[in-house]
């Protein structure tokens, strides 16, 4: 059969089937870019490349990031951000958040910002349930690990996450950044890592504190994206991970105090002026 003996109408069906076809066969993710992605009432525009670090919206500005709560920590990591007047975003997983409901409410009446950091943490290391990485997952797991967070995130709170961070940093996959689009979330990564997880942390050290301050504020950055951890969603043991976040708690105050001292604008990831409390 021959397309001259179709009818129009019959023309433009088939017509639509080859398209569909063909977007088919160059891919999935192709028909479901970004561009397409709805935004959640409250949230920027998903960006459709990782934020590696906060949007130049003023001179200098900063984002506190705080992963893997919400924890017995959260509640001191809130007292000393309401002390200083600061505003900060919290990455929580969907397995504390059903654990703790009233903490991650806490994070949200205190006016911070609550993102999303997957369900269970999957990550590529020994007793983490399924072992691989986030962005090595199914499409259909990873938006699984997506669903159940902003279910518990709003069950607890009221609201849907504008923002989402992969387990372990592993977020940086075209699947996962449309994922995370399409419910309205951008990927977050950062340009400092505290390195408050790692190991040595188990019990209250000076040293320890002197290390997050440096490796909060250094190299000093005029728009900087600064990652800290308020609980332990890794599978790893406590020799390398440490569930202990007193060392963040104690550190806290003299990384705010740096950049307030040097004139810095607290944001959000999306670079949005967060409101002192
Ligand atoms: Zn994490």
């Amino acid at each position: 059969m021959t397309s001259a003996r179709l009818h129009p109408a019959r023309l433009g069906t088939v017509a639509a089937v080859v398209l569909a076809l063909a977007a088919a066969a160059i891919g999935v993710p192709g028909a479901t870019r970004p561009a397409a992605a709805k935004t959640v009432k409250g949230c920027a525009a998903p960006r459709s490349a990782v934020i590696m670090q906060v949007p130049a919206t003023y001179r200098k500005n900063v984002a506190l990031t705080f992963d893997d709560g919400p924890s017995a920590f959260t509640p001191m990591i809130l007292e000393v951000l309401q002390r200083e007047g600061i505003k900060a975003t919290f990455f929580v997983t969907g397995k504390a958040v059903k654990a703790h409901p009233e903490l991650a409410k806490a994070i949200v009446a205190d006016g911070h910002v609550i993102g999303n950091h997957s369900y269970s943490h999957p990550q590529d290391v020994a007793g983490s349930v399924p072992r691989i990485a986030f962005t090595r997952m199914s499409r259909a797991a990873q938006e699984s690990q997506l669903d159940r967070t902003n279910a518990e995130i709003r069950r607890a709170t009221g609201r849907l996450p504008c923002f989402f961070r992969g387990p372990g940093g592993s977020h940086q996959g075209a699947t996962t950044r449309t994922v995370a689009a399409n419910r309205g979330m951008s990927v977050v990564h950062w340009t400092q890592s505290s390195g408050d997880w790692a190991k040595g942390a188990k019990t209250e050290s000076k040293a320890k504190q002197r290390d997050i301050i440096r490796r909060a504020t250094t190299p000093l950055r005029a728009h900087a994206l600064v990652l800290f951890h308020d609980g332990k969603a890794s599978a790893e043991p406590e020799r390398r991970v440490s569930s202990n976040r007193i060392n963040t708690v104690r550190a806290l105050p003299s990384v705010i105090k740096f950049y307030k001292a040097r004139g810095y604008v607290f944001t959000d990831p999306a670079g949005r002026r967060l409101a002192r409390g």
